[in-house]
């Protein structure tokens, strides 16, 4: 029986004897056993009433039953539901009230304090599984039969319900369908040449699109496997770069692998890709993991919306500070916000984006998807530009412009001026409500401990690099720039936290 996005990841009947994934204990996995272990969740599912289309949200820790989890919803039919682990019972309450699942995964730590809620919401079944793969889903399961039909699904069924992170508002429901998923995982295999002899170290949430699909629907794509860690830990990957080939990760990965003293070319010979995204790759990041490694990482473009967009070639340059160009299938231009006019090259505007990718729409939010999307094409809300050899480079979100004094000003170019400044490590620059200029430009500023910088220092660096109006009014020190678990940096705190500096 055909069912869209299982069968564009066929490993499982092709290669049944071939590894799936090695987990952090060392326990291997074939893909004759993913392919009965998922048919074991599929049949739990259905037993518990599970139709087509109905959703299954999923709160847990990462483990390999949640990967099971995943293709066992598909595989029968449902619509998978991620949530981030760090949701607190009030956010949990909310997306369960807004999706409406017919089942819960839940942690059994959490179970007492969910399990009312989730009632409370409707949910009709609730089960758990913990970090090591336990709990009354898995028992479920195991008492089921190992093989299972698949429900028939087409390409525009939907296969997940996928929230955005939040880093611009409230989180909104994206509704991807088979066809999305199927088709950005089969752009990925080709761009970024994987096969089955790759090996993945796995150590994302899979929570969000880049852990979730990015990274496991393309290793089951090519039939490749992966090595499942628990979470991000520098000398774990270390340890593992000799015998994998692919490192899928956020800027922070590269950040602090940097700070690693292994981090050599020696270490990272045997690897064959490093790829990062979800938040923008620092250039200095990029040349400096290039000094010490031999590698450019590989920079690419996605969202929940649309999983990936753009990528940084494999075999050309990968340019530090761009996202490459759009993927195959994937249609990308830029647009003025004022007037909606197509912009040429090196002009910047808002980024759209039309392909098999592009989701459905916002669940339940029919006049939010019609705003956020222009002639067919949807609204990222992302600025960028394409510049002339046809890189795609972001220049920020475009709720982030600042506009002081009736001009545009985007905080990226400030950043990458601050930036170069000797003893800054990052920065962040935001608008902030002002008497006279309607926003203030304003720089966050993180420095070396060892770095005798102070605001006027920063200022009178910054003399004559910078347009006046650009320049920052006023220049705030932290330690640490908030991020979330993806690494975004969380520019509505420091909106929030600084919103009276001006009077
Ligand atoms: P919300 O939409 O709820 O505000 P979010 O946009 O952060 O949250 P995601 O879908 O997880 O939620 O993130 C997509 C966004 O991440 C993109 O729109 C873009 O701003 C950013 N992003 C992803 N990859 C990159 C990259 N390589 N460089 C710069 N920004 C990136
Ligand atoms: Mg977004």
């Amino acid at each position: 029986m055909p069912n869209h996005l299982i069968d564009a990841l066929p490993a499982g009947a092709t290669h049944p004897a071939r590894r799936f994934a090695e987990t952090a204990d060392g326990v291997a996995l074939t893909y004759a056993e993913f392919e009965r272990r998922t048919a074991q969740v599929a049949n739990a599912l259905v037993a518990l009433g599970l139709k087509p289309g109905d959703r299954v949200a999923v709160q847990v820790e990462k483990s390999l039953e949640a990967v099971f989890a995943y293709l066992g919803t598909v595989r029968a039919g449902g619509v998978f539901l991620p949530l981030n682990t760090a949701y607190t019972p009030p956010e949990v309450e909310y997306f369960l009230g807004d999706a409406e699942p017919a089942i819960f995964v839940c942690d059994p730590a959490t179970e007492a304090t969910l399990s009312p809620i989730a009632r409370a919401k409707g949910v009709a079944q609730i089960v758990t599984l913990d970090a090591a793969g336990q709990g009354t889903l898995r028992a479920a399961a195991d008492a089921c039969r190992t093989s299972f039909a698949n429900v028939p699904r087409g390409p525009d069924d939907l296969a997940a319900l996928l929230y955005t992170s939040g880093t611009t508002g409230r989180s909104k429901g994206a509704m991807l369908t088979h066809a999305n998923l199927a088709s950005n995982a089969q752009a990925l295999v080709e761009t970024w040449r994987f096969t089955a002899d790759d090996v993945l170290i796995h150590a994302l949430p899979i929570f969000h699109t880049h852990g979730l699909f990015v990274a496991i629907n393309v290793v089951l794509a090519a039939g490749a496997s992966m090595i499942f860690l628990p979470k991000f830990d520098p000398e774990r990957i270390l340890s593992l770069m000799g015998r994998a080939s692919v490192l899928m990760g956020v800027p922070t990965f590269y950040t602090r692998l940097l700070k690693a003293p292994g981090l050599t070319r020696e270490a990272t010979a045997g690897m064959r890709l490093f790829i990062s995204g979800s938040a923008p790759l620092l250039a200095e990041t990029h040349r400096d993991w290039r000094a010490r490694t031999g590698h450019a990482i590989l920079e690419r473009y996605g969202m929940t919306e649309t999983g990936m967009n753009t990528s940084n070639p494999y075999a050309d340059e990968r340019i530090a500070g761009t996202v490459g160009f759009p993927l195959p299938g994937v249609e990308l231009r830029i647009v003025s916000p004022e007037s909606g006019e197509v912009l040429g090259t090196d002009e910047i505007g808002m980024i759209e984006l039309r392909g098999p990718n592009v989701f459905k729409g916002y669940w339940r939010m029919p006049e939010k998807t019609a705003a956020e999307f222009h002639d067919g094409w949807f609204v990222t809300g992302d600025l960028g530009r394409v510049g002339p050899a046809g890189y795609v480079e972001i220049v920020g979100r475009g709720k982030d412009l600042v506009i002081t004094g009736g001009y545009n000003v985007y905080p990226k170019e400030i950043e990458t001026e601050i930036d170069a400044l000797p003893g800054v490590i990052e920065s962040a620059v935001i608008g902030l409500p002002h008497p006279d200029f309607g926003e203030g430009v304003t720089a966050v500023v993180v420095a070396r401990p060892d770095a005798a910088l102070d605001e006027q220092a920063v200022l009178e660096a910054l003399e004559g690099r910078l347009a006046r109006y650009k320049s920052p009014k006023r220049v705030i020190f932290l330690d640490d720039l908030p991020r979330n678990t993806m690494g975004k940096v969380q520019k509505n705190l420091l909106r929030e936290q600084y919103q009276g500096l001006y009077g």
